[in-house]
């Protein structure tokens, strides 16, 4: 009977969508965790620890031994959103 076979495939789909949404979950649960216990980031330059800093209203994060400066793609799109008429970011790269 090809409409039961059809219902059948479509349980054998919805369980492993579901057994994928627990995986997924799973997964996130962990790197959760794993972030929150590496808050201590490496520098990358050196073998020194960034400290994240606020700086003017931008979180950065500031290396302890070589003092280079950090910044992730989504805080570096919000700096120079704010450099527009030239601000410290100018001067420091322009
Ligand atoms: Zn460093």
């Amino acid at each position: 009977m090809p409409i039961n076979e059809d219902r059948g495939r479509a349980l054998e789909n919805e369980y492993f969508q579901r057994k994928e949404k627990e995986l997924i979950a799973k997964m996130k649960a962990k790197m959760g965790d794993q972030s929150a216990k590496n808050l201590a980031i490496k520098c990358p330059k050196c073998d020194g620890t960034l400290v994240e800093t606020d700086f003017e209203n931008i979180k950065i994060d500031v290396c302890d031994k070589c003092s280079g400066v950090w910044l992730d793609a989504g805080e570096l799109t919000h700096v120079v959103d704010q450099d527009k008429d030239g601000g410290w970011f100018g001067k420091l790269f322009g």
